[in-house]
């Protein structure tokens, strides 16, 4: 039996959206503001149960499921024209045990709302670097962030999940139980059902922190990058560094003659004492002198969020990624030729260096699209502020990822930074996984009824 919108409606605890009713633009709307999209229905989930009433409707009325976390992904897949849109911010509650050191965490829920609740126990898991952005779509790709280096991807804290698959059901899914299933969704993205609930194990974090920022102009980069990528892997593993290629934010800690200024950062977070920190800052320093640094002590919370900022919602953006073995003199070459090259302020080239906690857990034990050896994921993230300069910008980013391909370790890349999930890329990026990741689809999803995300295809070859 099929349900009308009006029956729908009334067998949710949530709420449900038309395009006619109030709510219905606020609740449709995406972080890349590219894309624009028009839903013929919007199910405001409260609850899992919610969640089932909405695959099934959609599934019985043939119409297309979109799921939304918070929104980030970059192709817009999280919406969908003339489908159902599962909006899942509101089941966003954060449970926290600080005795067992658990978390248990709604699908929809920010890493604002999961660092807020267990930073209040001194708390953390490791999860992104920009606090809007949703725990579903990001542990469900892995999850790489300022505590990777310590603790691994959140996939890598992940304990077990609640989902609701393609026919409705709702599974639990852990190591001792669809064993297959947790094996798959830690990494395989949201092919294989709605979570509705992440349960995350915790570390010590903070709550203060020490944050460190060290600034070199465009003249400098070759240098101190040939000099950063020896004394990076060598710092202590308390001390998390992301290089970023970006202009200097006119912030209180830029000198004002730097505002603006193309550059190459480094953004060291330490875990560890005030002085370890600073030692690490002091050995940076040494590489080649900065055009300015700046370092402090600050609530962990608070670093979750200084870039929360500078990616706001309503701007356009374009990404495109890849994974490095090393930085060697070639690629550093390439990445000082092409840094210049954008013509955007907004826009950015990201480099986490992976080592450490990220190389704990063994390769096959989840799906995740990288192999656990030391590395370097890269992210070239074009960004403007009006739809008309994007299309630039699209055109760097792709030539940058065009002339990196000879030092990249192969077409693949982390999933969740792809705008253009193609299947020769995702095929590439989850290697000699891809295989049982098909082959899970066609048991969890043989219809392959959740397909707006980085596609795991059922009718592969
Ligand atoms: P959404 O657009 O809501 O969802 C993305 C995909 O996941 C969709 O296919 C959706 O269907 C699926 N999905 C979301 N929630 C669920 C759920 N509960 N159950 C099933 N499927 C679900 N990644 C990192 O690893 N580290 C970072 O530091 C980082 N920083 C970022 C900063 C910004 C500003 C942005 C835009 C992205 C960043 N990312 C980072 C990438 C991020 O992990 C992905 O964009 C991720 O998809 C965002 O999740 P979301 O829930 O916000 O997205």
């Amino acid at each position: 039996m099929t349900l009308t919108v009006g029956e729908l409606r009334t067998a949710l605890s949530g709420t449900v959206f038309a395009p006619e009713d109030a709510g219905y633009d606020e609740a449709r709307r995406l972080w890349n503001a590219e894309h624009v999209r028009e839903p013929a229905v919007i199910a405001q989930v409260h609850s899992a149960e919610d969640v089932q009433a909405a695959v099934r409707y959609a599934v019985a009325e043939g119409l297309e499921i979109a799921v939304r976390g918070g929104g980030h992904n970059m192709a817009g897949l999280s919406s969908v024209d003339g489908g159902l849109m599962i909006d899942l911010s509101r089941l966003n509650q954060v449970a926290v045990d600080p005795e067992a050191r658990r978390a248990r965490v709604g699908g929809g829920a920010l890493l604002r709302d999961l660092d807020g609740a267990t930073q209040e126990h001194g708390l953390a898991v490791p999860a992104g670097i920009v606090s809007h952005t949703g725990v579903g779509g990001l542990t469900l790709g892995g999850g790489m962030g300022l505590l990777t280096r310590m603790h691994g991807l959140s996939i890598d804290n992940l304990e077990s999940i609640q989902v609701v698959t393609a026919d409705g059901s709702i599974l639990r899914a852990a190591e001792d139980e669809n064993a297959d299933l947790f094996w798959a969704v830690r990494g395989g993205g949201g092919n294989f059902g709605v979570v509705t609930e992440f349960e995350f194990r915790l570390h010590r974090v903070g709550p203060i922190v020490n944050y460190g920022i060290a600034f070199w102009g465009q003249e400098q980069g070759s240098e101190m990058l040939r000099a950063a990528r020896d004394v990076i892997p060598a710092l202590p593993r308390e001390v998390n560094v992301v290089i970023a290629c970006l202009n200097a934010p006119p912030a209180p800690f830029v000198p004002a003659e730097h505002h603006f200024k193309l550059g190459y950062a480094l953004v060291m977070v330490g875990f560890g004492s005030p002085e370890q920190h600073a030692e690490a800052m002091a050995r940076i320093r040494g590489l080649v002198p900065p055009l300015f640094e700046f370092a402090t002590p600050m609530p962990y919370a608070a670093v979750q969020q200084l870039l929360d900022e500078p990616n706001a919602w309503g701007a356009f953006h374009y990404e495109k990624g890849t994974y490095l073995e090393a930085l060697t003199d070639a690629a550093i070459d390439v990445i000082t030729d092409q840094v210049p090259r954008k013509t955007s302020p907004m826009s950015a080239t990201m480099f986490y260096h992976l080592d450490q906690g990220y190389l704990e857990t063994p390769d096959d034990a989840t799906a995740f699209s990288g192999q656990r050896g030391e590395r370097y994921a890269m992210f070239v993230i074009a960004t403007t502020p009006v739809l008309e300069a994007l299309e630039p910008e699209r055109a760097w980013a792709r030539s940058f990822w065009d002339a990196m391909q000879p030092h990249a370790i192969s077409i693949g890349s982390y999933v969740n930074g792809m705008a253009e999930p193609e299947e020769a890329r995702i095929r590439a990026s989850y290697g000699d996984k891809y295989d049982r990741l098909v082959e899970l689809k066609r048991k969890y999803d043989p219809d392959n009824v959740f397909h707006r995300n980085q596609n795991i295809n059922p009718a592969a070859a």
